[in-house]
């Protein structure tokens, strides 16, 4: 059963037309790479998934609830429940400074949740501890690497239990020597069948972790397939200068 599915989306800046067709579903338990050339709007149309962004044209539908149907969006309740099942980690970890990491988990669930701190406390151990950060709870992002960030990024992202977790270039920030640490992560979720797009230049780990490749170039979704045959052989001449630029 597709747990996503998105039709048409369409989203202009001014004259600039960034998403113009945009049409995929996703299957629960998926990984999905998306890879394309800058500037193709990835960003763009993964922050309009969560509501970061909004859209023009098109229909977004999560389960079988519409974030926006044909358009229309659902009301600002509906909104909110809605983007909940959904986490986002971004490039640049969006961390927040004054707190430390042990807080960072445990804002949102307790302020935008309201969950009992015995249940939160329980809750981001236990994700420290997955991440491999469990000895870093008291410490404040500035004193973290950028991997070791991402990785409580990822794990703030899972306090709120989405059912399908979207990453914007979870590695694009860091050293070539960090981003193992967090791939890493990104692949025993995988393992653990969480449901994942995952906005990505690293095509080695789109290949070895991903069940699905979207290509996108120019504001819409060109080709898709399993890994192996998408990058072995690539239909569309656009999927091949690229892929012949990025390998
Ligand atoms: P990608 O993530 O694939 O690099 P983006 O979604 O970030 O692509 O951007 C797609 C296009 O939209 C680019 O041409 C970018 O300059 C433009 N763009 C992105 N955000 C904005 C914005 N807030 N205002 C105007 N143009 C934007
Ligand atoms: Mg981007």
């Amino acid at each position: 059963m597709a747990i996503m599915r998105v039709s048409n989306l369409k989203k202009s800046y001014g004259n600039l037309e960034v998403l113009k067709k945009v049409t995929f579903e996703i299957e629960k338990n998926d990984v999905v790479a998306v890879i394309g050339p800058s500037g193709s709007g990835k960003s763009t149309m993964l922050r309009s998934l969560v509501h970061l962004e909004q859209i023009d044209a098109g229909s977004i539908q999560i389960g079988d609830e519409f974030l926006v149907k044909d358009g229309k969006y659902a009301s600002v309740q509906e909104i909110k429940q809605i983007t909940a099942r959904m986490g986002m980690v971004f490039q640049h970890f969006n961390l927040f400074p004054h707190l430390t990491v042990k807080e960072n988990l445990e804002l949102a669930p307790r302020i935008v949740k309201g969950e009992a701190e015995a249940e939160v406390d329980k809750r981001s151990k236990e994700l420290l501890a997955k991440v491999g950060l469990s000895d870093k709870a008291d410490a404040y992002p500035s004193k973290l690497s950028g991997g070791q960030k991402q990785r409580v990024a990822i794990a703030r992202a899972l306090m709120m239990k989405p059912d399908i977790l979207l990453f914007d270039e979870p590695t694009s920030a860091l050293d070539p020597e960090l981003t193992g640490e967090v791939l890493q992560v990104i692949k025993q979720l995988a393992e653990e069948h969480m449901t994942m797009i995952v906005v990505t230049h690293e095509m080695g780990f789109a290949r070895e972790v991903a069940n699905q490749v979207m290509f996108m170039d120019n504001g819409e979704f060109i080709e898709s397939g399993e890994p192996e045959s998408f990058f072995r052989n690539p239909q569309s001449d656009r999927a091949k200068a690229f892929l012949q630029r990025v390998l």
